[in-house]
């Protein structure tokens, strides 16, 4: 049999495979990508280039590529037991101990998980919580959850229906009905009115509080929000705004949800976004970092006081997914808290990488292009913008942001576009001399699309 090359697996790409937040006409015309090895922070594809992947993944592979402990860890696990599952009164060693793990790093009383394989399956499980919690506590009126517009929470119905990335409602008809309102986010650069990002800060909070009173408290179940905007654009929130967001939450006993699935799992310096934010949420949604992406295993953590009234008025809560707590994904999420605790990954994003990575990339915004550098810990967003002083966007069509994603990847660098923002996650083992190299590659590709559009 011939050996498999770029061009025949495009070929059978092309023919047989339905590609995620992929354009199928581009597709066709400009072919795939094929990744074939990673090692680190680079990745090679399989023409042989080697990529700094600044997403690390999808803001996932926080502990880099080509760990044997997880893989060590997969394979004992698979030995001893690949599946089994967590139905009926069941469970497995790993399930339980990656349970107890999560609920000792959760603030607050966090301390109940329940396990999803994605990101969007922990949002909708959220959904169903709220729903089933609304019922119990007789109140089944409080039910709509109030979300922000540029939120990302997912792709399946609720979750899609909680994003406020409003591309993503029309193909399927979202959102559905009755299940969220969506309130202005908050977005300093492009929404302050010449006034502080703290003042800011509370006024966006405000919208949450007027649309509460718009549609009764008895009528809002919830408040969900990501501590910092992970795909719509890495908006790190000025620290008025979490706090006023926690005061509102409690005064008209709406829950507060932290969708933690970018930010978990030290990617802003501290375990949680929300303890890097002062947030008090009643229930937190988290995936990606958790096996840093060497498995799909994600999940939710409820506080005591709502998980207590699911737990002992709810009878069987019908809902579970086959691979809910699969052994073998926890056992390698727990081989990677493992190496996050004993290598002090998340201390080494609060205290090192994480501040010279920020400082590194501020030196962009001598720029023509760069309108503002922001983030926290290693996420962060260079904005492009036609006039720096006013803060105009450039016209959609000139596909600004899109444009310098590409000239990066020619220049060996993974960015991503979001608007006219590149943002970039790096994983947390990434070195100073990386982050370098990781900058010097944007400027270049600043360079050529500022002569692009020239
Ligand atoms: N919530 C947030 C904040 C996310 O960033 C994502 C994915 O990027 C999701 C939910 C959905 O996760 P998944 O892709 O695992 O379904």
């Amino acid at each position: 049999m011939p050996s498999k090359t770029t061009a025949t697996w495009s070929e059978a790409d092309l023919r047989h495979h339905m590609h995620p937040f992929s354009d199928g006409t581009e597709l066709a015309e400009l072919g795939v990508r094929v990744i074939t090895r990673a090692k680190g922070v680079y990745y090679w594809d399989s023409d042989g280039n080697k990529i700094l992947d600044g997403m690390a993944g999808l803001w996932c592979v926080n502990v880099g590529y080509g760990r044997d402990e997880l893989v060590a860890a997969a394979s004992q696990q698979m030995s001893e037991l690949p599946y089994y599952n967590t139905f009926f009164r069941t469970t497995t060693p790993p399930a339980t101990e990656l349970a107890e793990a999560i609920s000792r790093l959760t603030p607050g009383d966090l301390k109940h998980v329940f396990f999803t394989n994605s990101g969007s399956e922990a949002v909708d499980t959220v959904v169903k919580l709220v729903r089933f919690h609304a019922n119990l506590t007789g109140r089944p009126e409080k039910k709509i959850i109030i979300a922000r517009d540029y939120a990302y929470h997912g792709v399946t119905m609720a979750a899609a229906s909680l994003s406020g990335l409003s591309e993503m409602h029309p193909q399927s008809d979202l959102p559905l009905p009755g299940l969220a309102s969506h309130i202005e986010g908050c977005y300093w650069y492009q929404r302050g009115d010449g006034e502080s990002p703290e003042d800011y800060g509370l006024r966006a909070a405000a919208a949450l509080e007027r649309r509460i009173l718009e549609l009764g408290a008895d009528n809002v179940a919830a408040f969900i929000g990501e501590p910092v905007y992970g795909a719509g654009g890495v908006m790190v929130p000025p620290d008025s705004y979490w706090p006023e967001i926690n005061r509102i939450c409690r005064k008209y006993e709406v829950l507060l949800i932290a969708d933690e699935v970018v930010c978990g799992f030290g990617r802003t310096g501290e375990w949680f976004g929300s303890q890097t934010f002062g947030i008090e949420p009643d229930i937190i949604t988290f995936a990606k970092g958790l096996s840093s992406g060497y498995l799909p295993v994600a999940g939710v953590a409820v506080s005591d006081r709502i998980a207590r009234v699911i737990l002992e008025r709810g009878g069987e809560w019908v809902h579970g997914f086959t691979y809910s707590g699969h052994p073998t994904c926890c056992a390698v999420a727990l081989a990677n808290i493992r190496i996050l605790s004993e290598e002090g990954l998340v201390e080494r994003v609060r205290n090192d990488v994480g501040p010279y990575y920020q400082a590194a990339l501020a030196t962009l915004a001598d720029h023509p292009l760069v309108g503002e550098v922001r983030g926290i810990g290693l996420l962060a967003a260079v904005e492009l913008v036609q006039d720096k002083a006013t803060h105009q966007s450039f016209d959609e069509a000139l596909g600004v942001g899109r444009l310098c994603r590409e000239h990066a990847l020619r220049e060996g660098l993974v960015i991503r576009a979001v608007r006219d923002a590149n943002v970039a996650a790096p994983p947390f083992v990434i070195t100073h001399q990386e982050i370098d190299s990781l900058v010097a590659m944007w400027r270049k590709a600043l360079d050529r699309t500022l002569a692009d559009i020239e």
